[in-house]
């Protein structure tokens, strides 16, 4: 089985990078799920994500309100800092479990999409390294066009992240996704066809 670690910048492509490999036959596992899954109502991690941030940071239903949470830790190095040692060795076990369980079921390739697999280390899970970088100037268009996230808080989101030239020299391949879907698309199938399994 291989696995592939794919991440990048926010607004990047992952998630349409890892939908067209889905297509292909890849089986994906999201570190962004995963997280949500970890930290659902009355787990020790969001109790823990609650008892650090406060009630500010959970709705009526007392489920996490991850906007709002974003809004703090990606203003706030510190805050940010404090989160990820909260989520990260959960998720860590997690996606690793279902690594395993997926080797077990005999799956040829899974993706792992994670936006920070090289900030936090977690390169030893995968095979390859794949990451997509695209303009920021486009980053901000698409973004605005998907979620309505305003400039400032796209760039500050971009800002806590690594930046792409520091990315692209822990990578095995770089995927630009400057150019329209369907060129995305065609470049995702080439890779696919090299791969080696
Ligand atoms: P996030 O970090 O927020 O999870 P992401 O890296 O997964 O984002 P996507 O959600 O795949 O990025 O892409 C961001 C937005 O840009 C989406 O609305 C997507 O449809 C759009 N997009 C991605 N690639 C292209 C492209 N080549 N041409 C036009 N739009 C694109």
């Amino acid at each position: 089985m291989k696995v592939i670690g794919l991440t990048g910048g926010i607004g990047s492509g992952k998630s349409t990078i890892a939908q067209f490999l889905a297509e292909l036959g890849a089986v994906i596992i999201n570190a962004d799920e995963v997280g949500h899954e970890v930290s659902q109502s009355g787990t020790d991690v969001w109790r823990e994500v609650v008892a650090a941030f406060g009630s500010q940071v959970i709705t009526h239903d007392k489920v996490i309100d991850r906007e709002k949470l974003a809004t703090i830790i990606f203003n706030d190095a510190e805050a940010r800092v404090k989160l990820n040692r909260i989520m990260h060795p959960p998720i860590y076990r997690m996606v690793r479990a279902q690594i395993d369980r997926y080797r077990r079921q005999g799956i040829k390739v899974v993706v792992l999409e994670a936006p920070l697999l090289l900030e936090v280390g977690w390169t030893s899970l995968v095979d390859e390294v794949w990451v997509t970088t695209t303009d920021e100037t486009k980053v901000l268009e698409r973004l605005r066009k998907r979620s309505g996230l305003s400039e400032s808080a796209a760039r500050a989101r971009i800002r806590s992240q690594l930046p792409s030239k520091e990315r692209i020299k822990h990578t095995d391949v770089a995927i630009d996704n400057d150019g329209n879907l369907a060129e995305l698309k065609i470049k995702v199938e080439e890779l696919w066809e090299n791969l080696q399994v």
